[in-house]
């Protein structure tokens, strides 16, 4: 399989800015390493009908195109339920039947790092599987054998990060993204992920459950956020962060693209002219402020 990047957005409502300036990025990571370039839409949760289409049609409109089909994470569960069988099988998870509250609440673990889960439901023995599973469904968490992992990302050099026994399938039955996330980039044969950097906490995780299912682990680039004047992630009630409230405002998707290529040091147009001066350790590293419609 030659190699790949990808754009994997969750169809939650609309793309705004920051989604498309970090589009544009692993559109040129991908393209300037030869790599093709895949979109994934990551529907398991919180899918809002019409946002794919939207979600689609504005990327393309800024010049993001794709190679293939678009592939969608609620077609895959049973990729899924096979990975997950197989790690059970492994005696590599167990059944939670903890609540969020209850995680919250519980004294962690000697040792644990902060944010990791505390192992209430660990080592617990059938009896008490059988008396909690009677009134609540469970979760199927990964049972880790280390408590951190370290890797590497072009923009952030060597980061290091908690590994717990996070969730792979929800109590509900939806698959969680940190198990679908590494299924779904193997499969596709992406081995460069370009994202924001507030999933670079979760790296470690992925990593981690690559390396115990045999999958490589991708290369990664997580890449600066944009945010508001006060600093904060950009999010719809910023004003005008959407290419329909921009195109509203009287500005087209092109002039949007433009603005984001400046954003990052690179000079305007389609795409394709950005790619020669596309140098990945000349991009800014910190967060860029949106500067408004
Ligand atoms: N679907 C995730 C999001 O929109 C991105 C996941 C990823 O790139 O690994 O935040």
């Amino acid at each position: 399989m030659t190699s790949a990047g990808r754009f994997a957005p969750s169809p939650s409502g609309e793309l705004h800015v920051g989604n498309l300036r970090t589009a544009i990025l692993a559109w040129l990571f991908a393209r300037s390493t030869g790599r093709r370039f895949l979109m994934r839409v990551e529907d398991l949760d919180r899918a809002r009908a019409g946002a794919e289409a939207q979600q689609l049609r504005d990327l393309a409109a800024i010049g993001v195109s794709w190679d293939g089909g678009v592939v969608r994470q609620t077609d895959r569960g049973p990729l899924y339920a096979e990975t997950i069988a197989r790690l059970e099988a492994a005696g590599r998870t167990y059944p939670c039947f903890c609540t969020r509250r209850e995680i919250q609440e519980a004294p962690s673990a000697p040792h644990a790092p902060q944010g990791a889960y505390p192992g209430t439901c660990r080592n617990l023995s059938a009896a008490e599987r059988n008396a909690k599973g009677a009134d609540r469904p469970a979760a199927i968490r990964l049972r880790a054998d280390v408590t951190e992992a370290t890797v590497h990302d072009v923009l952030h050099g060597s980061y290091a990060g908690v590994v717990d026994d996070f969730v792979l399938r929800r109590n509900d039955g939806v698959t969680a993204y940190n198990l679908a996330v590494v299924v779904d980039d193997a499969a596709q044969g992406i081995d460069q992920v370009v994202r924001g950097d507030d999933l670079l906490p979760s790296t470690p995780r992925q990593a981690y459950l690559s390396g115990l299912l045999n999958m490589p682990v991708p290369e990664y680039a997580h890449v600066p956020l944009v945010v508001n004047a006060d600093g904060a992630r950009l999010a719809k009630r910023d004003g005008a962060v959407t290419l329909t409230d921009l195109a509203q405002a009287g500005r087209p998707a092109e002039e949007v693209r433009d603005t984001l290529l400046a954003s990052l040091g690179l000079p305007s147009g389609p795409l394709g002219h950005a790619l020669a001066a596309f140098r990945p350790a000349m991009l800014p590293r910190e967060p860029w402020v949106w500067p408004g419609a």
